[in-house]
């Protein structure tokens, strides 16, 4: 079986379990107990706060854990936007980018729905990109936030984030970026990107689902989601997931090591199967920027077939990967993400996305493209009259 659905999710690193491993058996205490057992649980979580704040080129007391890039994302939108407008009634507006993972806008439709915000939505180019001119059309005196993701989970694109997070800034708006497809590929240091808050998950890196972090600049604004026992200095209360929390600082370091060469290697597999599969199926279409795009992310439309179709003969054929998000897989309608690029809806149907880790081997998708090829053709010839 060859997989090349890595980011749907990927497999706990035997790193990451060791790490981990202590704080669900013997260290298993709640780090809020005035025990020793409580007190080794909130050294381990003092220690992966520390460890992913380097990563995060921030200071510990700026990393929430969360349970997740949903939740991140939930609590960065809805928490700095209801903050900002109890502050100032005025601020009712937020900003997000046509292709946002549902996760932000949803979160974003939630304000709409249930607490009178408008949702700005900017529209994205071919490519699925967000200039800065179209940002800087959407910011208004009245916007309370702007949340554009770092990298799309359907089709790889790469935003230019520093810019878009300074022209925000510059307008006194806070700017969050959804950095959950670009942790372990892109620089994630939030001191050069300039954001005010930015999500990452651990499942995408090796560390177990259910484990995630929001960075929030100090001094920002934030309304908690989650209310209770004030964990997480009231950001988000339950709990802590220790081991979730050391499972994503030890995935998070491994990731950073050597990220750039590990990048670059698999972003030249990546060119070599775009090639192959478009050598070897005339018509394919590949979705997302050519060159500003994720290392592991390799999307396509392949005219004549259905999406689902293809995926099915894939799979049949040892080869795993999806139709576009995971969040999206079994819906029938076409992806918003293809639509907002101004793909047709008939063409949106037939996207397959092909996303890698960084054990991808050269020959595996040599394979993986002779597959394709087989696999288009015989739903093309089913589909032909
Ligand atoms: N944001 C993006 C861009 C994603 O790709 C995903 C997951 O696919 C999420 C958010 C949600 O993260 P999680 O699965 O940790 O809730």
């Amino acid at each position: 079986m060859i997989f090349l659905d890595a980011a749907a999710t990927t497999p706990v690193r035997r790193e990451v379990l060791e790490a981990m491993w202590p704080y669900l058996s013997g260290d298993f205490g709640n780090p809020s107990s005035h025990h020793s057992l409580g007190g080794s649980a909130a050294a381990a979580l003092a220690g992966a706060r520390a460890a992913v704040a380097p990563a995060l080129g921030c200071r510990p007391g700026e990393v929430v854990f969360t349970s997740g890039g949903t939740e991140a994302d939930n609590l960065a939108v809805k928490g700095i936007a209801l903050a900002r407008r109890a502050a100032d009634p005025r601020l009712d507006r937020v900003v997000i980018s046509a292709v946002e993972h549902p996760a932000v806008e949803e979160s974003a439709r939630y304000l709409e729905r249930v607490h009178g915000f408008a949702v700005d939505v900017v529209p994205v180019d071919s490519y699925g990109r967000v200039t800065v001119e179209a940002l800087a059309a959407a910011l208004r005196p009245e916007t309370a936030l702007a949340s554009i993701m770092y990298a799309n989970n359907e089709v790889g694109t790469v935003q230019p984030v520093a810019r878009l997070a300074a022209l925000a800034r510059a307008r006194g708006i806070p700017f969050h970026t959804d950095a959950v497809q670009a942790a372990g590929w892109l620089p994630l240091d939030t001191a050069t990107l300039g954001v005010d808050a930015l999500s990452i998950s651990g499942h995408k890196l090796g560390a177990p689902k259910g484990s995630g972090a929001l960075f929030l600049r100090s001094r920002t604004r934030l309304e908690p989601v989650i209310h209770g026992g004030g964990q997480e200095r009231g950001r988000r209360s339950g709990t802590e997931n220790v081991a979730g929390a050391v499972a994503l600082a030890t995935a998070l370091t491994l990731a950073l090591t050597a990220q750039r060469d590990r990048a670059s290697r698999v972003a030249a597999l990546r060119d070599g199967f775009i090639r192959s599969v478009q050598a070897a199926v005339p018509g394919a279409v590949l979705t997302g920027h050519p060159s500003e795009r994720l290392p592991s992310v390799a999307s396509f439309c392949f005219p004549g077939t259905s999406g689902e179709s293809v995926l099915l003969e894939l799979e049949r054929l040892g080869v795993i990967c999806s139709s576009g998000s995971a969040c999206a897989a079994g819906s029938d309608e076409p992806s918003p993400v293809l639509r907002a690029m101004g793909i047709g809806a008939e063409l949106a149907q037939t996207a397959v996305r092909f996303s890698f880790d960084s054990t991808i081997t050269a020959a595996e998708l040599q394979e993986a493209a002779a597959a394709v090829c087989a696999a288009v053709g015989s739903v093309q010839a089913l589909g032909s009259p």
